[in-house]
């Protein structure tokens, strides 16, 4: 395994770890990664990660929906 395939690898995992048991949900089949939940979030929680709209830190949500509010397809739910 190559040194970029290792840290892709990492992150992939980091991904998936947190979002096993996050309490934010993407419908991704909806999103068009418009990326305005991504900018909206005031506690830099989400990102666009290999095309994909994804939680990076569900540590630093605090809840405040306004990703839900924003999203132009509904693909947000904040449990
Ligand atoms: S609920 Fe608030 S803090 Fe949590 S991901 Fe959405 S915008 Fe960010
Ligand atoms: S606002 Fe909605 S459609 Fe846009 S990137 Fe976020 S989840 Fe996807």
């Amino acid at each position: 395994m190559g040194l970029g395939s290792f840290f892709k690898k990492n992150k992939e995992d980091k991904v998936k770890e947190q979002s096993e048991d996050c309490h934010i949900d993407i419908n991704c089949d909806d999103c068009e990664i418009c990326e305005k939940c991504v900018i909206a979030c005031p506690n830099n929680v989400l990102a666009v990660i290999d095309s994909k709209t994804s939680v990076r830190n569900s540590f630093g949500c605090k809840r405040c929906k306004v990703c839900e509010s924003i999203c132009p397809n509904d693909c947000i739910k904040v449990n």
